[in-house]
């Protein structure tokens, strides 16, 4: 039986104050919820702080992005050695943000998965369909092939080292979650596909689904069989809110 999972995106927002107030309402919200995992994902800088606060609790945190270099001449990035030394148990790599905007591929997600595990980070590692694709009715191709690439750099083995992610690209931030019905389809097709391979990490491996997630929908999707918990953006910039997405993983 897999545990769920909960994961707040916390994306570019937040601030030493903000963040405060959103950790001390986390700590003490989920206190009596503890049935299901859950972690935050901060921008860089906030690392040290999340790290303060929440060392010694049941929650983790992780980082939003890393590059898939160890050290070097790279202006402005941040490699995984840095973030795991913050603490972080988490990274949330290929968000289609990231694919959009910060030209990340499918090849340099899957060397980001492998750079990750090298130094002990859980990738979070996410896919979906932009809404033409979903249109077009090709949700499957993408994302067999977006998880082809990983496997292709790791192995299939290589995924019990992480988390993967249906974050359909038309879901996020729109407030039209998907079904829950297409999203327990999509990620039913994912562990399939999975299991081809290798029966026990199919098995075992936790598939999140992200993109609007609400507290009013968090139950009804976090009953499928196969989803194993959210990737949360917007609702996780309120504390309540994510608390009771919390509480219906737990
Ligand atoms: P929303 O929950 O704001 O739709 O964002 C989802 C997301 O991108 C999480 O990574």
């Amino acid at each position: 039986m897999r545990r769920k999972l909960v994961v707040a995106n916390r994306k570019m927002n937040g601030s030493l104050s903000s963040n405060k107030a959103f950790l001390e309402g986390l700590l003490a919200g989920t206190h009596d919820y503890p049935n299901a995992d859950y972690s935050v994902c901060m921008p860089h800088p906030y690392l040290f702080q999340a790290e303060a606060m929440l060392k010694g609790s049941p929650i983790t945190w992780g980082g939003q992005n890393m590059s898939r270099y160890e050290s070097g001449a790279y202006t402005g990035s941040v490699s995984p050695g840095m973030i795991k030394e913050f603490g972080c148990e988490y990274v949330i790599i290929g968000h289609s943000e990231r694919r959009q905007r910060g030209h990340d591929t499918d090849h340099s997600i899957g060397e980001r998965f492998e750079v990750a595990t090298k130094v002990g980070l859980k990738p979070i590692f996410c896919m979906g369909e932009t809404l033409e694709e979903y249109e077009e009715g090709i949700t499957d191709v993408v994302t067999i092939r977006q998880l082809n690439a990983v496997i292709a750099e790791i192995g299939v083995k290589g995924l019990a080292n992480g988390v993967l992610a249906y974050e359909p690209v038309w879901a996020i931030g729109t407030g039209k979650a998907a079904s829950p019905e297409h999203a327990q389809n999509i990620l039913s097709f994912l562990r399939g596909h999975i299991e081809l391979l290798d029966a026990d990490i199919a098995e075992s491996i936790r598939i999140l689904y992200g993109g609007s997630v609400k507290a009013d929908n968090a139950a009804k999707l976090f009953s499928m069989p196969d989803i194993d918990g959210g990737l949360v953006g917007g609702a996780s910039l309120n504390t309540d809110e994510f608390v009771a997405i919390c509480q219906a993983a737990s």
